[in-house]
């Protein structure tokens, strides 16, 4: 068996009916989801304006799905540099301010920034639920050695934002020969105090109708290909994008989801179980020899390791 975690991203004020389709296409598979809102998603449309919301995720909460904190504001570069392969589905408009605005993106990268950010969607969170999330997933895939020490100074438990898989991703931006390749720790680690949990693809991103089939295939060879590296199956999906041209990312999932819930091999299960799980040993994590780089693993060519080095000698 591998974990099953069924995970969607975007939710914010204003998207009730979203979030109430999501809900009731869960209840035909018998899925409880873990969801990722996003507290304050600019102008005034702030969680604690859509009350309407707010109480159908805390009854999503009592029936068993989960709910987490997605970013702050949801723009993408908040949190640090995502992967530069995901500046493709963002636009050259994205690429071009992040290049012309390093020094601003530096200064929110900062621990005390990002602590003020971080914790300024937190509040805005438990004024919404009374309690905070034990959760944290960054948008688009996006972080920093910084991000880390902030959201575990803020009382976080857990962070899910590193992407194990990018072929769903190219192939939500056109590129279809690229190879299924799962890169990275699949598993989870310690980072300092938090246990991060990496997100494995998004298979229903953007799908064209004619490619319903095939994105459904490359969910099945995901699977397989976790079963047989014994990682979890951490699927992410976006409301806009299962809705996208009439609905082909749920097109996708009603063509997946069956075929994996019927492998006898999915324990389907929410992400802080997983990681209460993790806590109590029960699923391996990664190898220290598979982990990212940390800051400290400078290349030998760098003036700070050959310090090291000399040191060490
Ligand atoms: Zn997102």
């Amino acid at each position: 068996m591998i974990p099953f975690l069924w995970t969607n991203d975007d939710i914010s004020c204003g998207q009730y009916d979203d979030m109430a389709r999501q809900l009731d296409f869960l209840t035909k598979y018998d899925l409880k989801g873990t969801f990722f809102v996003v507290p304050i998603r600019g102008g005034d449309r702030h969680l604690t304006n859509d009350p309407k919301l707010v109480e159908l995720l805390k009854q999503a909460m009592a029936d068993g799905h989960e709910v987490h904190q997605h970013s702050v504001t949801h723009k993408c570069i908040e949190n640090g540099t995502a992967d530069l392969r995901m500046f493709d589905l963002m636009g050259e408009a994205v690429k071009i301010d992040y290049s012309q605005n390093r020094f601003v993106y530096e200064r929110m990268w900062q621990v005390d920034a990002l602590e003020a950010h971080i914790g300024w969607g937190r509040a805005e969170w438990i004024d919404a639920f009374g309690v905070p999330s034990a959760g944290y997933r960054p948008g688009c895939g996006s972080f920093c050695a910084n991000m880390y020490t902030a959201v575990a100074n803020l009382g976080f438990k857990w962070t899910s934002s590193r992407l194990v898989s990018m072929t769903g991703w190219r192939w939500s931006a056109g590129q279809y020969d690229y190879p299924l390749r799962l890169e990275g720790p699949k598993c989870p680690y310690r980072e300092g105090a938090l246990v991060e949990i990496p997100i494995l693809d998004d298979v229903a991103f953007k799908v064209p109708r004619e490619k319903v089939e095939d994105f459904a295939d490359l969910g099945w060879r995901l699977w397989e290909a976790c079963v047989e590296a014994k990682v979890p199956y951490n699927l992410v999906c976006h409301p806009q994008y299962l809705a996208f041209n009439k609905g082909t990312g749920y097109a996708v999932h009603e063509k997946l989801l069956p075929r994996v819930l019927a492998s006898g091999r999915a324990q389907a299960m929410t992400m802080h179980v997983y990681y209460q799980q993790l806590q109590a040993n029960m699923w391996p994590m990664a190898r220290d020899e598979d982990r990212y780089p940390g800051p400290n693993d400078l290349p030998e060519w760098h003036a700070l390791a050959r310090r090291n080095m000399v040191t060490e000698a």
